[in-house]
């Protein structure tokens, strides 16, 4: 038979327990750390019960559980919202989330909701295939096209969603317009501005009511996070709060702390990318090997008066192009150019590619991506923060081997 622990053995387990299960001491500190701290914590200590309701409530600023909110994600927030000059910022647990956010947040069964068609793959499917399966209703139009747009607007549409530069073909849409046509009808327009950033442009100041970005990609900007922005105004934000925390799209500290400190560095990155590609893309639009160049700061895009108009001179750093030949060209060009890796995502330091047809748009058939403009020699460059010659030299190395 065991032993019956003494009472001497109990009283120490008990001390130990004791000192392992409790919180540590604060250290008391005569000075501040100059970088922010990360705040783990995931539920707050509270002094009272009437403290409790008036934390939960907000009628107290601070907090309780990390899914209603955390130091990490409103310091990012709050820098987001200076950035776009909101009134409301939150941040999300991804792009997609915070997309998410803002149509549960705007929709029900008895909304119609109006998007672009060359909205990103992700995005089209959670308003053309998920939405629609809770009774919201949906037409895809070209939102470049504003009478195209106009003429879908229902006098039950409640939101109209397009994105300031669309990928691959870095298509620019006419923010001032679109929401002067949403507004028409009630709607809200929401613009996803993950490939301008606020760097390129500010579309709450053009007549948006609610911005997304993927904070995945430039704004964070080291591949490192995956997280999401949603701001708008005072007017349009009262379901959000409530929506984010109960459908569980918040953020975690660390991703936040990350994207924070990648966020300082986004005015000097993204304007050393953008100087960039309009040396890139001016290079390869000269280059004999190359059949077509999506740019928006050339001549010869589209969408270039509007994109001089709106975004001041700035045109981010995006570029796509098309090589001549087949398939085969596009797989050389990928295989040679080693500076310049395939990575399917973009905002990166570096420089880095993707191929359309294989990833963001393999869902569509052959026809609607040649339609698009989308082909198999179509490349999409992210251009990065190297020196102009390093990138130009990186697509040297490919285009030798088409
Ligand atoms: C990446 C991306 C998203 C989705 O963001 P995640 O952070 O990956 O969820 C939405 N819109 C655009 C334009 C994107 O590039």
């Amino acid at each position: 038979m065991a032993e019956e622990p003494s009472r001497l053995e109990l009283d120490k387990n008990i001390e130990l327990d004791n000192i392992c299960a409790r919180p540590p001491a604060t250290v008391p500190q005569p000075t501040e750390p100059a970088a922010p701290a990360i705040h783990l914590a995931s539920v707050y200590r509270c002094s009272s019960p009437d403290q409790a309701n008036r934390l939960l409530s907000g009628e107290l600023p601070g907090y309780v559980y990390s899914r209603d909110g955390h130091p990490n994600a409103e310091q990012l927030s709050e820098k987001c919202r200076e950035l776009h000059r909101a009134e409301r910022a939150t941040i999300c647990s991804s792009g997609m989330a915070a997309l998410a956010l803002a149509a549960v947040s705007h929709l029900d069964r008895s909304s119609h909701v109006v998007v672009g068609d060359q909205l990103y793959g992700r995005s089209l499917q959670l308003f053309a295939d998920e939405l629609p399966r809770f009774g919201v209703e949906v037409g895809v139009v070209d939102t470049c096209d504003l009478h195209a747009t106009t003429t879908a607007l229902r006098s039950n549409t409640r939101l109209v969603v397009t994105e300031t530069i669309t990928n691959p073909l870095l298509r620019v849409s006419d923010i001032a317009a679109l929401a002067a046509a949403a507004h028409s009808c009630g709607a809200l327009l929401l613009v996803d501005n993950t490939l301008a950033t606020p760097f390129v442009c500010r579309p709450l100041a053009l007549g948006a009511d609610l911005v997304v970005e993927s904070l995945t990609k430039l704004m964070s900007g080291h591949s490192d996070v995956l997280l999401g922005l949603l701001c708008g105004n005072a007017s349009s934000w009262q379901r959000c709060p409530q929506a984010q925390s109960t459908w569980g799209w918040s953020p975690g500290p660390f991703d936040c702390w990350l994207a924070l400190r990648g966020l300082s560095t986004l005015a000097l990155r993204a304007e050393r990318a953008a100087a960039n590609a309009l040396v890139a893309a001016r290079y390869l639009h000269e280059h004999a090997k190359v059949a077509r160049v999506e740019f928006p700061g050339l001549p010869d895009h589209p969408d270039h008066r509007l994109a001089g108009r709106q975004f001041d001179g700035r045109f981010g750093n995006m570029i796509t192009f098309t090589l001549r030949g087949g398939l085969t060209a596009a797989e050389r060009f990928i295989a040679a150019a080693r500076a310049i890796p395939f990575c399917p995502s973009l905002g990166d330091l570096s420089t880095t590619l993707s191929h359309p047809a294989s990833t963001s748009h393999r869902s569509l058939s052959e026809e609607s991506r040649q339609k698009l403009g989308i082909h198999d020699t179509t490349i999409r460059l992210s251009i990065g923060i190297e020196s102009s010659d390093a990138v130009v030299a990186g697509l040297e190395q490919g285009l030798a081997a088409v």
